[in-house]
């Protein structure tokens, strides 16, 4: 009949040492992040307009983006009608900018204008997108573009639907879609 067990000591010696570890991980673990943001807002050396994003020269504009996604944002280029990868994006979430990151538009203000371009009523803020008149191909339109990064978006047009009868006309290359949730989701409410 013995009543002694030995066991415990050597948990609460193990609980501890996780303990220690957990610790460790998570210290070394906020240096890393410290680190990380070190090295994002290093570039503020001089002259710094709109913040880092809106300070970026165009080469560094080049080596960050995919060759299209920087002939749209940085030169102004439209991608081909029909062509977009989130032309026909049904799920919901948010529309941000592929150069900066920056909230542009929701889903729940896209709709299928059928111009082959991922139209919206309305930018997600008011504040999120700048306008300026754009001349270029014979035509005074409106041209988009983010205002964070002053990449270029699309183009806004007055024929849209209700309830803003704009048609905000943008190009997908400009865009990242997030899914609410963050994971993609196949729910299916239709
Ligand atoms: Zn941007």
């Amino acid at each position: 009949m013995r009543g002694r067990r030995s066991g415990n000591g050597h948990d609460s010696r193990a609980v501890e040492l996780s303990g220690r570890l957990t610790t460790l991980l998570e210290q070394s673990r906020a240096s890393q992040a410290r680190l990380w943001v070190e090295m994002d807002s290093k570039p503020s050396t001089s002259s710094e307009p709109d913040g880092p994003s809106g300070s970026r020269t165009e080469a560094q504009w080049r080596s960050m983006l995919p060759p299209d996604r920087f002939q749209v944002l940085r030169k102004g280029a439209t991608e081909p009608p029909f062509s977009g990868a989130l032309l026909h994006n049904d799920s919901e979430g948010t529309y941000c900018c592929a150069g900066c990151g920056a909230v542009l538009f929701h889903s729940s203000d896209k709709f299928d204008s059928h111009s082959g371009w991922p139209s919206f009523t309305r930018p997600a803020l008011a504040q999120a997108v700048a306008y300026s008149t754009d001349r270029s191909q014979g035509m005074v339109r409106t041209e988009i573009t983010c205002a964070s990064c002053g990449g270029h978006l699309g183009h806004v047009f007055d024929d849209g639907p209700p309830p803003t009868s704009q048609r905000y006309c943008i190009n997908s290359l400009s865009l990242e879609f997030r899914p609410t949730g963050g994971a993609d989701r196949s729910n299916s409410a239709s």
